[in-house]
């Protein structure tokens, strides 16, 4: 083998302080550009090593300026949604209503009285509005908020039914999405998963059967948000599987997912159920997250009999797993519009609620207004979905504009490229060859935006 030459390297100082990254130096630090330059060095070598020729400084400048691009472009920006999928859990979920921001944006550059008892000036209970909203709403004795649905769950189980087992049905071990599984997460809380019945099939019998075997803790009942089971499939209702769970003096918990607080089905949403109705039929802890279907912030709630959310407040676990005060400002101000009607504050259940009729009537109002720009485009009538792992079969019937497609799939795909690259980027969809945009996810504040990014990305390719 013969002898590498690593003396040929360019300097790390060197590289790092080269005049041209001046721009990006500013924006990522000195220290963050010294540590690109290092990497970038330090592959350089073991390619030399492995027979590659030695870059030279001006390469090894370009190296580390793609680098730092890609560490800035790792940033999040602000994206318009056109996807027409509601709660993209890609995109964030729920975009907040103005109200939330304001008392969101007041709580974050201030002090605020998250614990204090503002009457006596003593200390109190941190959340107290928000869950006695959540509970009045609910129709529920107590609630406790936590960071995350996941987090709602695992402190539901591990609280209520450590070292004892939780029985799930087959047809509900289920993987919502980025890794949160049922049986994962059950384990991780200190309980035992039991299964009972079938994959398709599990009746209240198969429930009593695994009772009668002794030891269980809690009986978990999963919604089917993210898929859904047809044909020979049997699944028992809510008010039996409460009281065959009083009967045996275990708890009743279920992970609803999405924590509808309205009924959506006169929206032609199909049987999202709410919390409302978990509480009512006999749920002892309903676990759900706060920024899909109810529209706040990210955040996860225990809604149910003060006995077993009590037990769950006390888990040191708790602590670890509360409310940041930032998502607590906004959700406040979200539960406060659902308490006072004013539903449109909620930007997530006006979506929903959206007819086809006035999507398609805005989007004829982008579809005139580039037209006077002199971009042509359709519209159309399209599938938007709720997306949150919430009412997978419900497509939400909607309306956006087509275009492109004229000069063959490559451009197509360019155009969706610039529109993501742009300032907001803007995200669609492609589909059969041509770039849509759906009406329904794209805010009222952000139609100016949007049109001027249709334009700008569809100029630029005639160019
Ligand atoms: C979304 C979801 C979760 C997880 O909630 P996060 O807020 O994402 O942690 C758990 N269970 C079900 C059924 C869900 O739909």
């Amino acid at each position: 083998m013969t002898k590498v030459d690593l003396s040929r390297l360019p300097r790390v100082d060197r590289v790092a302080q080269h005049p041209s990254l001046a721009g990006l130096r500013r924006r990522l630090g000195a220290e963050a550009m010294t540590r690109l330059a290092r990497r970038v060095i330090e592959e350089a070598r073991a390619g030399v090593r492995a027979g590659a020729s030695c870059p030279s400084e001006e390469e090894a400048v370009a190296r580390l300026m793609a680098a730092a691009q890609a560490s800035l472009s790792a940033r999040s920006r602000a994206v318009i949604n056109a996807t027409g999928v509601v709660l993209h859990t890609n995109l964030g979920r729920a975009p907040l209503g103005p109200r939330a921001v304001q008392a969101l944006a007041r709580a974050a550059g201030g002090y605020t009285s998250l614990e204090v008892d503002l009457s006596t000036g003593r200390r109190g209970p941190r959340g107290a509005f928000a869950e006695g909203a959540l509970a009045s709403l609910a129709g529920a004795e107590a609630v406790l908020l936590v960071n995350n649905g996941a987090a709602a769950v695992m402190l539901a189980l591990g609280a209520l039914s450590a070292g004892k087992k939780v029985l799930v049905s087959r047809g509900e071990l289920v993987e919502i999405g980025g890794g949160f599984r049922v049986p994962e997460v059950l384990a991780r809380s200190g309980a035992e998963l039991s299964e009972v019945g079938t994959t398709n099939r599990t009746r209240v019998a198969d429930y009593a059967q695994a009772l009668e075997r002794g030891g269980v803790g809690a009986i978990l009942r999963v919604h089917q948000g993210n898929f859904r089971q047809v044909g020979f499939v049997e699944r028992p209702e809510r008010r039996a599987l409460s009281a065959l769970a009083r009967e045996a003096g275990v708890w009743l918990v279920e992970d609803l997912g999405g924590g509808a607080l309205v009924d959506l089905t006169p929206s032609g949403l199909g049987e999202e159920p709410t919390v409302q109705a978990c509480v009512s039929g006999g749920v002892d802890v309903v676990c759900f997250s706060t920024d899909k279907v109810l529209g706040g912030p990210q955040g996860g709630a225990l809604v149910g009999r003060s006995e077993a959310v009590e037990r769950a407040r006390r888990d040191p676990l708790a602590r670890a797993l509360r409310m940041g005060r930032l998502p607590l400002a906004a959700l406040e101000e979200t539960l406060a519009c659902y308490l006072e009607g004013d539903l449109d504050g909620v930007p997530t259940v006006r979506m929903l609620k959206a007819t086809p009729e006035a999507l398609r009537a805005r989007a004829e109002g982008w579809r005139e207004a580039l037209g006077a720009r002199g971009i042509a485009v359709e519209v159309v009538m399209l599938e938007g979905a709720v997306g949150g792992g919430a009412l997978a079969e419900a497509a939400l019937p909607s309306a956006g504009i087509a275009f492109g497609g004229e000069d063959g799939k490559e451009d197509v795909e360019e155009v969706a490229a610039r529109l993501r690259a742009g300032e907001p980027a803007v995200v669609g969809r492609v589909q059969e060859g041509r770039v849509l945009l759906d009406a329904r996810t794209v805010l009222p504040g952000e139609e100016e935006a949007l049109l001027a990014a249709v334009v700008a990305a569809v100029v630029a390719l005639k160019r």
